[in-house]
């Protein structure tokens, strides 16, 4: 059946030789084509050009013998192009054969492009609640009446067939809704492959942008790479920084992980190491430091007057595994800003905060001002004013290593090996995790700390 808006249309199914587009060759390619003239049944054997792997023979039924008087892709490929352009290219999985295609036409020479409709997408809008949307699934649900399977024209009927199936359970309108939000095409800038949205994969991943001269422009991670990376060209983010994204971008490149936690420990790997223009400015560890109290207060030598809170620097000691710090800052401006705001609120002396010097006997300027209790000169028992400032800093507390030594955090396939709030690396093998272990423990990185918290309340936790 025929929608308005829609002429024609080519129910496409393809045999090949492996699953990988850009290597494997087509073997069979089957078309129904069904326009205001009727139906159209067309199947073609293909030379590959290559051997024929015995289980993909075993699973289609395509031998050599069958492939060795059959024209080869270049061969035909001006009577597909006129059998299959201008049309809406409906497959099941449409990614897989218009992949296939296209790679197929690029050897010959020809720029292949048609607007895709996947007919598992399809399935999913309209079918919501049904847990499976795979052929067998379909021919399950909709009673359709296989001829033969894993052959290119048989399968390519059975897609036409549910889409005879849709016609007695949903109105021209839905129909053509759901198909026109299916096979929209996204705003891309003119400059990148218009069929970059097909081949971005759907899942967790780090993205690039690179610009003129392969100049990393932007790093980004997402759980759903293809729609975060679409989403930087949409039109109502197309203003300030998008657009100037937009504009520069000449190359999108991409890397797929198992999960969420390895997408982000990727991404603030590439960030410190492309230096991506539009990232931001990178944040360097070197200025790291934090704030030391000592649970309890201790006799000081320095008489007191000595100062409760000691500043210290990650480069100097080993800010994961240490015990007694709070809050971690960029720079010692950072520190002091916040210590000093503390102190302002909670009425605190500077002089034993050690923000500020004092003569010995001398009371700190803020006494003068009402703003310290006097602890600086005797009037607030040293104790108190110690236990004051703990409890002030209590939510700013970096908890401890709360293991005996490095941990795995299991995500899909991977283990990532972390110790004191390091990051290792990532290994599928033992060898691999014996061999991070051996390298020892990188410098502390304020931002993997921060992944790893989050890592250790969602992942799996193992005893290295
Ligand atoms: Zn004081």
């Amino acid at each position: 059946m025929i929608l308005p808006g829609i002429p024609e249309m080519v129910f496409v199914d393809l045999e090949t030789t492996g699953a990988t587009a850009t290597r494997d060759r087509i073997t069979e390619i089957g078309i129904v084509h069904v326009s205001a003239r009727g139906v159209e049944r067309f199947n073609q054997l293909i030379h590959p050009q290559a051997r024929i792997p015995d289980f993909i023979a075993r699973l289609t039924g395509i031998t050599d013998e069958m492939v060795a008087d059959a024209p080869s892709f270049e061969a035909v490929a001006g009577d597909l192009i006129d059998r299959l352009s201008g049309k809406l290219f409906i497959a099941h999985n449409a990614r897989f054969d218009y992949g296939f295609l296209k790679n197929e036409f690029k050897r010959c020479g020809i720029d292949f492009r048609a607007r895709v409709l996947c007919t598992v997408k399809l399935s999913q809008a309209l079918f919501p609640d049904a847990p499976r949307h795979n052929l067998d699934a379909l021919i399950e649900r909709h009673g359709l009446v296989p001829s033969g399977r894993h052959r290119a024209l048989a399968d390519a009927d059975l897609i036409f067939q549910f889409w005879e199936k849709l016609w007695p359970l949903f109105s021209a309108e839905v129909l053509q809704q759901t198909i026109a939000t299916l096979t929209a095409r996204p705003a891309l800038p003119a400059q990148l492959d218009p069929d970059l949205p097909e081949r971005i994969p759907e899942g967790h991943g780090v993205y690039i942008f690179y610009g003129e001269n392969n100049l990393p422009l932007y790093v980004g991670k997402s759980n759903h790479l293809r729609k975060r990376v679409l989403s930087h060209f949409a039109s109502d983010h197309a203003r300030g920084k998008e657009m100037s994204l937009s504009m520069q971008v000449r190359r999108v490149d991409w890397i797929e992980t198992g999960g969420e936690i390895a997408a982000l420990l990727l991404e603030s790997s590439l960030v410190k190491k492309l230096l991506p223009t539009h990232n931001q400015r990178l944040r360097r560890n070197k200025e790291l430091c934090s704030w030391r109290v000592a649970p309890q207060l201790e006799p000081v030598p320095d008489g007191p007057n000595a100062a409760q809170a000691e500043l210290v620097w990650a480069r100097d000691l080993n800010l994961g595994a240490q015990p007694d710090l709070y809050g971690i800052f960029r720079s010692q401006r950072d520190a002091v800003e916040m210590l000093t705001e503390i102190a302002r609120k909670e009425s605190l002396c500077k002089v034993l905060l050690g923000l500020e010097k004092a003569a010995p006997g001398a009371a700190c300027f803020g006494f003068q001002l009402k703003t310290c209790r006097g602890g600086c000169i005797g009037r607030e028992r040293l104790a108190l004013h110690h236990a004051r400032l703990l409890m002030a800093l209590s939510k700013l507390r970096l908890p401890a290593w709360p293991h005996r030594g490095p941990i795995g955090l299991r995500e899909d396939l991977v283990v990532h090996v972390v110790d004191a709030w390091c990051y290792l690396g990532s290994a599928s093998r033992e060898d691999e995790i014996h061999s991070l272990l051996a390298n020892g423990r990188p410098e502390f990185d304020l931002d993997i700390y921060k992944i790893l918290r989050k890592a250790m309340r969602c992942l799996p936790t193992v005893a290295l």
